[in-house]
């Protein structure tokens, strides 16, 4: 084990490249391709590098995916962890049990959520969790006497997970076309993404007007029918869509005017992500569930679960009974501790401050340096989040560019540049995204646009070869 700590150290790649085509069947995944170009096999992490297995070292601009919040190679985690695991290495919650790691994390949570949340749902990812706020919001309305209360709005291009229902609450086209999804009861409405807001609109005036989509589908169905409205305050795997600033709070309305439940997905925006402990506080609403995963344990120990706001709590626990919904890794005690000293870390270094007022506004600043390239339309940030489209054609305002063919893949050839100069970098269609480690410093983030902006440039190269520029 020691030895693959070492860099250094020979792998013989072609062997694991092998054993993995033969085996491992990967997620979103095409095995036909992945077998002819074989996998990059990472096999070590420090601070916000990564090292494969022929001894590249890489930045990872993805915090893995969007989970390492506080860098790779604590060992004070896998020091908890370990001390845990010695401990009690498992029990369940089922049954009148519970365990101390569990106990504490979910008090301290319930400290750094938004008030009112005081309660909280263990599971072991985002998309268990989504299945889990499905349950909660139809148990809500059961009780109260409105089954009738069953349909889950969500948003195309929206992204809450790979389960039957997580899959169905996100509106990814792709996913909804394989395995007869979205599941009965769940609906779309468009996303609050300016990029395809009719021209000559203000971002102001278009985030009024999608959330208003969401009034629109409630009147269509019959607020009575309505159980809840879920989104992610930042759309993440969507491609880093950042919503206008008169968003949520319109949507906020909506909800409270129509007695929906709002559910925050917050498994990416939420410890700190961009700038506050949880994105809800950013967009100014007060969602009645919030999703977390990814960044409570920033990845080291798989842990999700949900955060239940006071108006949901009281009548599951005054009115319900039993709930009955649960999984064997409910409150898993390694996970737990895990969680609980990777907060530790976030807190004790400040991780969310400096998104808040160095490192974010730093990155918000070089990220739209970028927008002077031939080949970018358009780059925003917010915190530690951030994109830009890649474009045929610039111009003065992003609706009057030009975009490329999406049958040329423009994006996932800028990504093999990426890769090329040591940064990983996500391509969504032709967008091209960051969300890195809650450490990186500001020079890091230099180090970071300087790889990007060669990326481009070789990128750019490669286009005016082929004659698509
Ligand atoms: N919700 C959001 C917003 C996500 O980004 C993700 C994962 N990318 C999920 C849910 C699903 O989480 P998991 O992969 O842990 O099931």
């Amino acid at each position: 084990l020691a030895s693959i700590k070492t860099p250094q150290q020979d792998f013989d790649t072609a062997a694991i490249r092998q054993l993995d085509s033969a085996h491992f069947l990967h997620p979103f995944t095409d095995h036909g391709s992945l077998a002819e170009k074989g996998a990059r096999v990472m096999v070590r992490g420090e601070g916000i590098y990564l090292w494969d297995s022929e001894g590249h070292k890489i930045l990872d601009g993805m915090s893995g995916l969007w989970c390492v919040n506080v860098g790779y190679g604590r060992t004070s985690i896998s020091q908890a962890v370990y001390r845990q695991m010695e401990t009690l290495p498992f029990y369940n919650s089922f049954f009148n049990t519970t365990n101390v790691p569990a106990v504490t994390l979910a008090a301290q949570l319930a400290q750094l959520a938004p008030a009112p949340f005081k309660h909280v749902f263990f599971t072991s990812s985002g998309s268990e969790a989504n299945d889990t706020n499905v349950r909660l919001v139809r148990r809500y309305w059961d009780l109260l006497g409105h089954p009738e209360r069953h349909t889950i709005i969500g948003r195309v291009n929206g992204y809450h997970g790979s389960t039957m229902a997580g899959a169905s609450l996100g509106g990814m086209a792709g996913m909804h076309a394989q395995g007869g999804l979205p599941i009965p009861g769940i609906v779309h409405i468009g996303q609050p993404n300016y990029a395809e807001a009719p021209k000559g609109m203000t971002e102001a005036e278009f985030g009024i007007v999608a959330a208003g989509w969401l009034e629109q589908k409630i009147l269509e169905l019959g607020p009575d029918k309505v159980a809840a409205f879920i989104g992610e305050p930042v759309q993440g795997a969507g491609g880093v869509i950042i919503p206008p600033p008169t968003y949520w709070p319109e949507i906020q309305r909506i909800c409270d005017k129509y007695d929906v439940l709002l559910i925050a997905d917050e498994v990416i925006t939420g410890f700190g992500r961009l700038g506050t402990w949880f994105g809800s506080e950013l967009m100014q609403i007060q969602p009645d569930l919030i999703t977390f995963a990814k960044g409570v344990t920033s990845g080291y120990v798989p842990l999700g679960g949900v955060l239940v706001g006071s108006r949901v709590a009281h009548v599951l626990i005054e009115k319900g009974g039993e709930f009955n919904h649960g999984f064997t890794y409910s409150g898993h005690p390694v996970a737990c501790a895990a969680a609980l000293e990777n907060l530790r870390i976030i807190q004790d270094e400040q991780l969310v401050n400096a998104v808040a007022v160095d490192t974010g506004p730093y990155l918000k600043q070089k990220f739209a340096s970028l927008s002077d390239h031939p080949l970018v339309g358009h780059a925003d940030s917010l915190g530690f989040v951030a994109g830009l489209n890649l474009v045929r054609k610039k111009a003065e305002h992003l609706h009057d560019c030009v975009p490329f063919d999406q049958a040329l893949h423009v994006g996932m050839i800028c990504r093999g540049y990426m890769f090329a100069n040591g940064i990983i970098m996500r391509a969504v269609g032709d967008r091209m995204i960051v969300a890195p480690p809650l450490v990186m410093t500001q020079a890091q983030v230099d180090e970071m646009v300087d790889r990007i902006r060669q990326s481009l440039d070789d990128t750019l190269a490669d286009l005016i070869k082929r004659g698509w520029v």
